[in-house]
């Protein structure tokens, strides 16, 4: 069994221990004592050295705790090795960890919402609480409130206590025997096994990033300590790099962005009806240049580099003036456009249809519009001979 240090000192960076035993050919290393914290509860583990070597991962292995080294530690059992943490990581984990205690005890007595579950991560961290949302103004509510009992640098202690007696913890524990219970001075209790700060001070800071709805909860976004400021920094940063690509002052972003948008779609309406109108006059300008069959139908030819579904349009005008039918072409995509005025007679769903079919392609439409693409390039020219319109010279 393994002696866990940090469950009594969360400060102890450096410590002596003898190897109980070796596997994994030296590289995985037992001792009958340790201030290593392995991945629990949520928080990741620690990295240091152990006899010198590069400590790469720390498990519970519910007994003792299992100490992965980057190489071969070459030492027999019974040794003694010194461990020493790399606190740097250690204390930023204890900040995260201890502002999660803060974060949860918070929500459960101000809003009621029991913590669900909590992810630790490298970058960032999360609460999932058991509430259908939190506004804007709720969260810089309770950030600001979070940061006050900070500046209060409440004392947090560890106590060991028989879990039949222990009261007033936040979830009830069901574990039996001795509990191990993390006291922020009157905000919360709670069981757990995990690293702390001495004080809510220490926390140094807590940001709340951002409330998510997730499926039928709320995922809370937060970091606390150096981190914190890391990350408002790069957030200013950002914001800072967005106001200057539109000339703005980072304060006027959110007005400029809303006005940028609006002339957008302002701007996306009056393109739309300028080809429209556009249209309308190169529908008529072919109109006339093109000399009706024997029919009295006008052939019309459209070949296009643009996708044929935009010649619409065109198409449109074109078959409103009447005795007119017209072919939009891709020969690149393959795409084929058939559009017939109703006097045609022509049904143009139906024709285009039973054009690409006879050269392996697909499509269809109403009787006075429809597209279809055939697979290979030179059945575009197929499809025209087939609808007749082979003789048509392409207009453009
Ligand atoms: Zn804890």
């Amino acid at each position: 069994m393994t002696d866990r240090l940090y469950y009594t000192d969360a400060r102890l960076d450096r410590f002596t221990a003898a190897v109980l035993d070796i596997a994994d050919e030296g590289r995985r290393v037992y001792l009958d004592r340790t201030a290593f914290y392995p991945t629990s509860g949520g928080q990741l583990h620690d990295l240091g050295t152990l006899g010198g070597i590069a400590v790469v991962d720390v498990i519970d292995e519910d007994k003792r705790i299992a100490h992965c080294l980057a190489e071969s530690i070459g030492v027999p059992i019974g040794a003694m090795l010194v461990g020493q943490i790399d606190m740097t990581r250690r204390v930023d984990h204890m900040q995260q960890h201890t502002g999660q205690h803060l974060l949860s005890a918070m929500l459960t007595d101000h809003y009621g919402w029991p913590t669900l579950s909590v992810h630790f991560g490298d970058d960032t961290n999360t609460v999932d609480v058991a509430a259908e949302d939190l506004d804007p103004a709720s969260l810089a509510d309770l950030e600001r409130r979070a940061n006050a009992l900070i500046v209060q640098n409440r004392p947090v202690t560890v106590s060991f206590e028989d879990a039949a007696a222990a009261t007033g913890l936040r979830k009830p524990s069901d574990r039996n025997g001795e509990l191990r219970i993390v006291t922020i001075e009157g905000i919360d209790r709670s069981a757990c096994g995990g690293t702390h700060v001495v004080s809510t001070g220490e926390i140094g800071a807590l940001l709340l990033r951002r409330a998510e709805k997730t499926k039928g909860h709320t995922r809370l976004e937060f970091v606390c300590g150096h981190r914190a400021v890391t990350r408002a920094r790069a957030d200013a940063d950002l914001l800072t790099r967005a106001a200057r690509a539109l000339s703005a002052a980072p304060h006027d972003l959110p007005g400029l962005v809303e006005q940028q948008t609006q002339r957008i779609a302002d701007g996306e309406r009056e393109r739309k009806r300028m080809g429209a109108e556009l249209a309308r006059y190169e529908a008529a300008a072919l109109w006339t240049a093109s000399i009706p069959d024997s029919d009295g139908v006008r052939r019309i030819v459209v070949s296009t580099t643009a996708p044929v579904k935009e010649a619409e349009p065109l198409a449109q005008q074109l078959i409103a003036l009447g005795f007119c039918a017209v072919v939009v072409t891709n020969a690149t995509l393959g795409a084929v456009l058939l559009a017939a005025a109703e006097d045609t007679g022509i049904d143009a769903g139906q024709r285009l249809r039973t054009a690409l079919q006879a050269v392996g392609g697909r499509g269809g439409g109403s009787p006075r519009m429809a597209q279809g693409s055939v697979s290979d390039p030179d059945g575009v020219m197929l499809v025209l001979e087939s609808l007749g319109f082979a003789g048509a010279l392409p207009a453009h």
